[in-house]
């Protein structure tokens, strides 16, 4: 049976929606979070935009250093040659691209407005691919943006020109949410017949099916004989509606009765990291998870109606599909409410050692203190909210790598 693997584009598509944003510490956690949860990979940001340079460049350095484990780190830039060569120029390091250009007749015309044909399109994407090739990338997923309008032989040929020119998939964008679960099955049954070419599903929320039209398409991938991969971002944070959420993804996989014995989600993905992750992102972008939220939402567990309630008590499986320890939750979470010592951008030495001591962490002396301190100082200004026990960590573990994510050099 094929496979289903997951990247998660929360720092990619995630963060260049309107209206929310992340730090470049958060997006770094957000890269160790993944790498703990089985996450195939992260699409971690744009190589060509100046200030995501030294974080992208600092989560290579935590990659080799063996911080981030298995989580493959990968960059999104336009299917245009000059931007590969500026990415690799940025980040000599990256090895993992997708590289991206429109193919819909609608976007092509509303876009390029006649300075691009179809054939220039085709053209840009294997000049790119070739590109991407000689400076050194180890894997390329070629996206077709605005598949879902794009019909199904440019789609194909397109496919095609990506696996003979050195692709590795084919990443097929519902760009505006437009498809349904029965629609992507078969036009991804026909791409994949077509082409064998391996297939990532990128599916936005616009109709509210972000997550079955991913589903439906990833089965229809492996179903036809080719691994399937499914974009993902953290409580389906992205562009307008939002993106197909990871947890929700991993739970329709996993407990969706249609699913059962006919897909298979690559074994590392650990669900119970899920509650983990959800409620840092939430934190991180500033954002509460909605009370209905898949698995990770306050009622996701809960019941209170007299028929619910009594069946739930005699049995649970009578009204829960699976269990809060499944996705990470039941158990209590301690809640300071008496005196409190915090650092931060305003701290001091005796406040920040008192702090560390309680994570366990022991300084050397105070020079090496008062160096972490300047970090932590740095890094609260960046981040403008309490850092968390395991920013502190990170912080305390990885100076130079977070030195260098906090940096943006600003010319006028
Ligand atoms: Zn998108």
């Amino acid at each position: 049976m094929k496979n289903i693997h997951l990247i998660d584009v929360t720092n990619r598509d995630g963060v260049q929606t309107s209206r929310i944003l992340l730090s470049k510490l958060a997006k770094t956690m957000i890269n160790i979070y993944l790498d703990e949860m089985g996450i195939y990979q992260s699409e971690i940001g744009f190589p060509n935009l100046k200030q995501e340079i030294n974080y992208i460049n600092a989560n290579l350095d935590l990659a080799k250093k063996g911080v981030i484990k298995n989580l493959r780190l990968e960059g999104w830039c336009r299917a245009v040659p000059e931007d590969i060569e500026s990415a690799f120029k940025n980040c000599p390091q990256l090895r993992h691209l997708n590289i991206s250009i429109s193919t819909s007749d609608i976007m092509i015309e509303g876009k390029f407005q006649g300075k691009k044909t179809w054939k220039d399109v085709l053209n840009s994407m294997i000049q790119a691919l070739k590109v991407a090739r000689q400076l050194g990338a180890e894997t390329i997923g070629v996206n077709a943006e605005d598949a879902s309008r794009t019909n199904l032989d440019n789609l194909i040929e397109f496919a095609l020109a990506a696996k003979e020119n050195g692709g590795d998939r084919f990443r097929y964008c519902d760009t505006l949410g437009a498809d349904d679960p029965i629609t992507i099955y078969e036009r991804i049954k026909k791409i994949a017949y077509a082409t064998k070419f391996d297939l990532e599903m990128h599916c936005h929320n616009d109709l509210g099916m972000a997550e079955a039209v991913s589903v439906a398409g990833a089965q229809g991938a492996v179903e036809s004989g080719v691994d399937a991969y499914i974009n993902t971002t953290i409580n389906g944070y992205g562009e307008r509606a939002g993106n197909c959420d990871l947890v929700s993804t991993i739970l329709a996989l996993k407990y969706s009765h249609g699913f059962e014995d006919k897909v298979h989600l690559e074994d590392r993905v650990d669900l119970k990291k899920s509650w983990k992750i959800a409620r840092y992102a939430s934190y991180a972008f500033g954002l509460p998870i909605p009370i209905s939220q898949v698995g990770v939402g306050a009622n996701a567990f809960a019941h209170e109606s007299g028929i619910h309630a009594d069946g739930a008590l005699k049995d649970r499986r009578n009204y829960e599909l699976y269990d809060p320890e499944d996705v990470g939750r039941g158990m209590p979470e301690m809640l300071q409410t008496g005196r409190v010592i915090t650092t931060g951008e305003y701290g001091g030495l005796k406040g920040f050692r008192h702090v560390y001591e309680n994570l366990g962490i022991h300084f050397r002396d105070d020079r090496q203190a008062r160096k972490i301190l300047e970090l932590v100082q740095y890094a609260n200004l960046h981040t403008q909210r309490p850092l968390t026990d395991d920013e502190l960590k990170f912080i305390a573990e990885n100076p130079q790598e977070v030195a260098k994510i906090l940096t943006v050099s600003a010319r006028y």
